[in-house]
C-alpha cells in the first residue's frame, strides 16, 4: 500500500467501495496513470461490504438498464482481467407475479428490457416452480426468467477491480479521510485530506452515503439518505439445489438467493426508516445496525407460504445495514452543476453493487473522453432542486422511495410525502377550481380539474386512467375553445449584459439575434451536436433575454449557459423563476378572450406568431407571447407574481364568453403529444441531434460566427442520418403505451417510443420514438413505409407512422 500521499493527481476518487475501485480501474484501463483513490477507513467498509450481490437487469430506465448489462460484461472478464476472484456466476432471475396488476406490469417491464436487448422469458407458475424447485407456486399469474442475469460477491469484486487498478497504477490510500475541496472559481482545484491536499484536475464524489456530507464541503448539493437495509440468511437447508435463479418476489418485498447451504431472504419493506440523517458517526466501519424482529418478522413469515421450506429453517444471521437512497430512487451519475471538473457517483438505491462495474466504466470514459457513452439525464446530478437535501425533507421523501420500491409503479404515480412544498402563485385559485395535484421537484401543479362530484383519489391503472374523461374534456376545450394552464413551475433566466447576444449566439443553434419583442425556439447543443437544451429564448431588450426553460431542466440550463461565458464577456444570467408567474390561454377562443381585456392590439397582422410583448390586462398588466406547446392559437402570459392572483382574476372572469376551461399537465401532455411537440429529458437529449430529433427546422446554419456542435452536425447533414424521431398513433384505440416500448419494422424491432400518451382528438394513443435503418442517409420515406408495430406488454399493436405531426400537420392552426 502507498504511504506518501502525492501532491497532486490528474483525477481524486473519494471512495473506496464498488463505485470508486470500479472508477479507478477504468480510468487506469484508459490510459490514466495519476489516479488517486481515498478510503477514510478500509476497502470496502462503507456499504459494499454487505451488499446481497444480486445482478438484476430489470431497471426502470433504458440507460440504467444498459449500465447493468455493462456491469455484466464486466463481471464475465474481471476475474479473468485482474486474476482475483469475483464470485460472479449466471444464476437468472425470476420475477414473481400474484395478481392481474402486477403480470400486466411484469409484461410491460419485459417489453422493456427487450428493447435494450436483455433476454427475457415470460413463463408460467408451472415453469417457474421447475427452476425453482421449493417455490409454492399457489396463487401466481406468471413469472418473468431473465436467463442472464446472476450473482457475485460485492467485497471480493471491488478488491479485484481495487487490486487491478493498482497493477496498472491507481495508488491507494486507505485510512485517508477528505475534509474537504478547494475550489477556483467554478472549477475543482483540490481535495484536502487528513494527511494534506492533493491538486487535482478532476474529483469524484463516489462517497456512497457520506456523499451529502462530501458534497457539502464543495458547494455541491447531493440528495441521498441512508436508510436501514435488511436481509436474513437461514441456516442449511436440507436438499436445497445449488445455483438456484434468484427470485424478486415484488408482492412479498422479497428477494431470494442461495446463501452457502441456506438461503438468503432479503426485503425491500415498507415502514422503512433513516439512519444517521444528522451525521454519520466518524467512527462508522463495516456497520451493523441492530436487528429489529418487531419491524422485519412479519415480512419474513409471510415469505414463508411463498418459500415452505423457511418454516423450518434456523436463521443464521439476521442483518441490517446502510445503504443510501435518493428522493426520486434514480442514482446520481454525472458532473456537478457548478463546478466543472466534479463528478457525483453516488445515492445507488440499493443497486450499486450491480450497476457499479458498469457505472464506473461510464464514468472513466467520461472523464476521458468530455461526454457519457450513454445517455443518463435521468441521473444528472443538476436535475435536483435545492430543498431537497434539507434533513427533514429527505427523512419523509427517501423513506418512501424505499417504501414504493416493490411495489405496483403505475403510469401517473404520484409521490405522497412530503407535499406542499412549492406553490405557484396561482395556487389557491387553482384548488378552488378543482385542481388535482400532482408534484414535480416539490411544485404542486395541476394534473387535471375534478368537476364537482368527481372522485379526486388516487387510483391507477395502466389501462384507461379514471380522470381521462375529465382530462379529455379539458383538451377539446382546448382544441375547440380555450384552456387556461397555470405553468408557472416553468424556468425562467433573466440573460443581460453587454455581451448576452454574442453568449446566447454561439450556443443557440437558431438565431437569437432578433429584434426585441421576439420569441425564438432553439436548442443548445454540445461539440457533437447532442441536445443539451430545448429552450424558447425571448428578446426583452438589446442587452437582455428571457430563457424558458421546463422545471426540471432550469438548473441545468442554468449551468450549461454560465459554463459557455468566455473570460472578458460582460454577462449576468439570473434564474428569476419565482418572481413570474407564467399562464397559458390557448385554443380558438383565446384571442377572443384576451382582446376583451386589453387595449393592445392581438390581431395576427399587429401581434404575429412569435411576438413577445408587454400588454395591459385588467388593471395590470403581462408579458405576452405568441407561442404554443399544445399547438393552437395561443398566448404564455408571463406576469409578476404580485399582479398573477389580479390577472387570472380578470381571465376567468370573462372567460365563459369564449367557453374556457381550466386545463392541466395531463391535458398538455395529450395535445403536445398529438403535434409531437418533443420533450427535453424523453424526446430529446445529449445524444441525439436536432437532425435525428427532426429539429433541423430550429437551427440557423449560416448564422454569423456559428454555433457550438454545427460543424458536427454539418458533418451529419453531409452523413445522412440513420437515426430518427418518429411519431405513431397504435392503431387500436384501447391499447396504452407509455415509455420504451419496442417497435418493429416488418417484424424486425429497429427502436423503440420515448414518451407516449392517449391523444383524446386523434382518439387513440400517440408516442414519439426513436428508429434506426441499417444506414446513414436511408431515405425519409423508410421511416414510415412498412409494417410498424409496439409491443406493449408482450404484445405486439399495429401503429401508424409519420415524421410529420399527425394533428395539424401544416401548423395552421397556430398561425391563425
Ligand atoms: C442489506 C443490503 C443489501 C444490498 N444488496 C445489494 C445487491 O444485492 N445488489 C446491489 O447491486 N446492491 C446491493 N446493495 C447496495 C450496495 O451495497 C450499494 O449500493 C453499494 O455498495 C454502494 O457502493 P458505493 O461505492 O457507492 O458506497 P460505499 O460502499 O459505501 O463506499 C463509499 C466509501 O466512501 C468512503 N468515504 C466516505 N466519505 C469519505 C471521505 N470523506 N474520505 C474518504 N473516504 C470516504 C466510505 O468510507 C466508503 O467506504 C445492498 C445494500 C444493503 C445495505
Amino acid at each position: 500500500m502507498d504511504h506518501e500521499l502525492p501532491s497532486r493527481a490528474g483525477v481524486v476518487i473519494v471512495g473506496g467501495g464498488i463505485i470508486g475501485a470500479s472508477t479507478a480501474y477504468h480510468l487506469a484501463k484508459r490510459g490514466w496513470t495519476d489516479v488517486v483513490l481515498l478510503e477514510r477507513k478500509r476497502l470496502t467498509s462503507g456499504t459494499t461490504w454487505h451488499a446481497a450481490g444480486l445482478i438484476t437487469q430489470a431497471r426502470p430506465t433504458s440507460a440504467t438498464r444498459q449500465i447493468v448489462k455493462r456491469s455484466l460484461r464486466i463481471f464475465e472478464s474481471l476475474e479473468r482481467e485482474t486474476g482475483f476472484a469475483t464470485g460472479f456466476q449466471r444464476t437468472g432471475t425470476l420475477h414473481l407475479a400474484d395478481s392481474d396488476d402486477r403480470w400486466e406490469e411484469l409484461r410491460r417491464q419485459a417489453s422493456a428490457c427487450r428493447s435494450d436487448g436483455i433476454r427475457v422469458d415470460l413463463i408460467d407458475p408451472g415453469e417457474a416452480r421447475t427452476l425453482f424447485p421449493p417455490l409454492s407456486v399457489d396463487g401466481l399469474a406468471g413469472a418473468l426468467f431473465f436467463p442472464d442475469d446472476g450473482r457475485g460477491t460485492a467485497t471480493d469484486t471491488t478488491m479485484a477491480l481495487a487490486r487491478g487498478a493498482q497493477a496498472l497504477g491507481v495508488r491507494v490510500f486507505e485510512g485517508t479521510r477528505a475534509t474537504g475541496v478547494r475550489r477556483d472559481g467554478d472549477r475543482v482545484a483540490a481535495v484536502i485530506t487528513e494527511r494534506g491536499s492533493i491538486e487535482a484536475g478532476v474529483v469524484v464524489n463516489a462517497a456512497g452515503l457520506w456523499g451529502r456530507e462530501f458534497g457539502a464541503m464543495a458547494g455541491v448539493r447531493v440528495p441521498l439518505q441512508a436508510l436501514a437495509h435488511y436481509y436474513v440468511v437461514t441456516e442449511a437447508i436440507p436438499g436445497l439445489p445449488p445455483s438456484l435463479p434468484t427470485i424478486k418476489s415484488a408482492p412479498d418485498y422479497s428477494y431470494v438467493r442461495n446463501e452457502g447451504a441456506g438461503l438468503m431472504v432479503g426485503f425491500f419493506e415498507p415502514g422503512s426508516y433513516p439512519w444517521a440523517s444528522r451525521g454519520i458517526p466518524a467512527d462508522a466501519e463495516f456497520t451493523r445496525l441492530p436487528e429489529d424482529w418487531e419491524h422485519l418478522g412479519p415480512f419474513y413469515e409471510n415469505m414463508i407460504k411463498r418459500l415452505p421450506v423457511l418454516a423450518d429453517a434456523g436463521i443464521r444471521l439476521h442483518f441490517c445495514g446502510p445503504e443510501s437512497f435518493t428522493p426520486d430512487g434514480l442514482y446520481h451519475l454525472g458532473e456537478a452543476p457548478g463546478l466543472r471538473d466534479y463528478y457525483v457517483a453516488a445515492g445507488f438505491n440499493s443497486i450499486g453493487f450491480l450497476s457499479g462495474p458498469g457505472a464506473g466504466s461510464v464514468l472513466a470514459d467520461w472523464i476521458t473522453d468530455g461526454r457519457s457513452p450513454i445517455d443518463i439525464p435521468e441521473a444528472d446530478p443538476g436535475r435536483t432542486a435545492p430543498h431537497e437535501t434539507n434533513r427533514r425533507y429527505l427523512e419523509q421523501r427517501v423513506t418512501e422511495t424505499l417504501d414504493e420500491a416493490y411495489r405496483i409503479h403505475w403510469p401517473f404515480q404520484q409521490r405522497t410525502r412530503p407535499r406542499g412544498l412549492r406553490r405557484s402563485p396561482l395556487h389557491d385559485r387553482t384548488q378552488a377550481a378543482g385542481a388535482v395535484f400532482g408534484e414535480l421537484l416539490g411544485w404542486e401543479r395541476a394534473n387535471w380539474y375534478a368537476p364537482a362530484g368527481a372522485d379526486t383519489a388516487d387510483a391507477y391503472s395502466f389501462g384507461r386512467q379514471p380522470w381521462s374523461e375529465h382530462s379529455a374534456a379539458e383538451h377539446r376545450a382546448v382544441r375547440e375553445n380555450a384552456g387556461l394552464f397555470d405553468l408557472s413551475s416553468f424556468g425562467k433566466l433573466l440573460v443581460q449584459g453587454r455581451d448576452a447576444e454574442a453568449v446566447l449566439q454561439r450556443v443557440c443553434a437558431n438565431d437569437v439575434a432578433v429584434e426585441p419583442g421576439r420569441i425564438v425556439y432553439t436548442q443548445w447543443l454540445n461539440r457533437w451536436g447532442g441536445i443539451e437544451a430545448d429552450v424558447t429564448v425571448t428578446r426583452l431588450a438589446e442587452r437582455e433575454f428571457l430563457v424558458l426553460s421546463a422545471p426540471a431542466t432550469v438548473a441545468r440550463d442554468h449551468d450549461w449557459l454560465g459554463k459557455h461565458i468566455e473570460h472578458g464577456e460582460f454577462v449576468a444570467t439570473t434564474d428569476i423563476s419565482p418572481a413570474l408567474a407564467m399562464v397559458a390561454v390557448m385554443g380558438p377562443g383565446s384571442r377572443r378572450l384576451l382582446q376583451s381585456l386589453t387595449d393592445a392590439d392581438l390581431s395576427d397582422a399587429a401581434f404575429p406568431f412569435a411576438a413577445s410583448r408587454e400588454i395591459d390586462l385588467g388593471y395590470g398588466f403581462a408579458r405576452a407571447t405568441r407561442m404554443t406547446y399544445v399547438g393552437e392559437l395561443g398566448f404564455e402570459l408571463l406576469i409578476p407574481a404580485d399582479l398573477a392572483v389580479h390577472v387570472w382574476d380578470t381571465i376567468t372572469q370573462a372567460g365563459p364568453a369564449v367557453g374556457l376551461r381550466h386545463a392541466g399537465y395531463y391535458a398538455l401532455n395529450s395535445l403536445r403529444l398529438e403535434k409531437a411537440y418533443r420533450s427535453w429529458g424523453h424526446d430529446i437529449s445529449r445524444r441525439d441531434t436536432p437532425l435525428e430529433a427532426g429539429l433541423g427546422f430550429a437551427v440557423a446554419w449560416d448564422k454569423p460566427g456559428g454555433f457550438i456542435g454545427r460543424d458536427a452536425l454539418l458533418e451529419q447533414r453531409e452523413r445522412g442520418v440513420s437515426r430518427r424521431l418518429v411519431q405513431f398513433a397504435l392503431d387500436d384505440p384501447d391499447a396504452m403505451a407509455y415509455h420504451d416500448e419496442p417497435v418493429y419494422r416488418d417484424g424486425i424491432m429497429v427502436g423503440s417510443l420515448c414518451s407516449a400518451g392517449y391523444g383524446h382528438t386523434l382518439g387513440r394513443t400517440v408516442a414519439l420514438g426513436y428508429v434506426t435503418a441499417p444506414d446513414a442517409g436511408t431515405d425519409r420515406s423508410w421511416f414510415t413505409d412498412g409494417d410498424f408495430e409496439i409491443e406493449i406488454a408482450a404484445e405486439r399493436v399495429r401503429a401508424t407512422a409519420s415524421l410529420r405531426p399527425l394533428y395539424d400537420p401544416t401548423s395552421s392552426r397556430v398561425r391563425a
